[in-house]
């Protein structure tokens, strides 16, 4: 499934026997927050409407999916690629977008010896269809604050009752693991949701940055307004020339040196690779955090 040639000897990707369409789910406005009435996951018939380099080793793919009831921030989908054979192969994506909308913005990393990334990447062009299911996932998931959403400024919240702080979150990615966490950043931004936000981004280099331009432009401007967002980024292999911060993999020290501390009792979200995940998780709690407050998603390999 690596090669068009492998997916499709005709030309464009075909599709797919798509069952049906679901129930649509429409989402509810509730003030200044979108909610998404439960969208029940089913498979869609999903057309490629852009797709660009996001890094050397990775693709932007935007899509147009008939029939998609919306998404929560954090949620991913199962892509389905049939060959003309009916050979077919399946992988989850995380959603880099989230709301109503029938666009649907996903960010693959091309795993070299991969058998459906190389396809997604370096084979998939706009007009093609493939099949998705979902959207998947209710645990690994943002949601705006009802309360303090849409907040004009801080010290001026809807909320009435100023010990009722909104608790802080802490996003924690490595690579393409910041997918779901960018869409929680975003949907944060855009509900201009008080509860302050951070993220620290393991990459492995300036160029594979996912998101750059949107994470520098959400994380510049007044820490202290709504949606707003700290980013904090950890260089595993090249750091930008003069950046004087140690280039090398997350360590428990530099965790603990950058990531809100217990004591702050923040919500954490973890996603990356499977040894990633489950070094940093393991970390947070030698660090105090309750294993209730952190929530983890691991995309496979090491
Ligand atoms: C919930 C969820 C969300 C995901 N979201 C994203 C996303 O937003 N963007 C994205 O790029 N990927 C994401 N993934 C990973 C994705 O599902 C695939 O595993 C990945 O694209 C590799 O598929 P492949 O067919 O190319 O490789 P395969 O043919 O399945 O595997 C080839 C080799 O690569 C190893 N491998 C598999 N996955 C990875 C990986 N992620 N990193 C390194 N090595 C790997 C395998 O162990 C194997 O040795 C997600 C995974 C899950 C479970």
């Amino acid at each position: 499934m690596g090669a068009r040639a492998r997916h499709d000897r005709t030309g464009r990707t075909g599709i797919l026997g798509a069952e049906r369409l679901p129930p649509a789910w429409r989402p509810v406005e509730g003030g200044a927050v979108l909610v998404i009435a439960r969208p029940r996951s089913a498979w869609h018939v999903a057309t490629v409407v852009s797709t660009r380099p996001e890094t050397p080793g990775s693709a932007r793919i935007d899509l147009d999916v008939a029939g998609w009831p919306g998404n929560e921030a954090g949620q991913h989908l199962d892509v389905r690629l049939t060959a003309p054979d009916g050979y077919t192969a399946t992988r989850s994506y995380s959603i880099a977008s989230s709301g109503g909308s029938t666009r649907v913005v996903l960010a693959v990393d091309r795993v070299p010896d991969g058998e459906v990334s190389p396809f997604l990447v370096d084979e998939l062009r706009v007009g093609d269809r493939v099949e998705v299911h979902g959207p998947l996932g209710g645990f690994f998931v943002w949601r705006p604050d009802p309360i303090t959403a849409g907040a004009p400024s801080p010290g001026h919240r809807r909320d009435p009752d100023p010990s009722a702080a909104p608790r802080p979150v802490q996003l924690v990615g490595g690579g393409s693991g910041v997918v779901p966490l960018f869409a929680m950043a975003s949907a944060h931004a855009a509900a201009r949701d008080a509860t302050p936000f951070r993220l620290l981004y393991s990459v492995r280099s300036p160029s594979d940055l996912f998101f750059a331009d949107e994470l520098a432009a959400l994380a510049t401007g007044d820490p202290e307004q709504p949606g707003a967002l700290r980013v904090d980024l950890v260089y595993t292999r090249r750091a930008p020339d003069g950046d004087p911060r140690p280039v090398g993999r997350i360590t428990r020290e530099r965790l603990e040196a950058t990531v809100l501390p217990a004591g702050a009792a923040p919500r954490v979200f973890v996603c990356g690779s499977t040894g990633f995940v489950e070094a940093v998780a393991s970390w947070l709690l030698e660090l105090g955090h309750r294993a209730q407050d952190i929530r983890t998603e691991r995309f496979g390999g090491t």
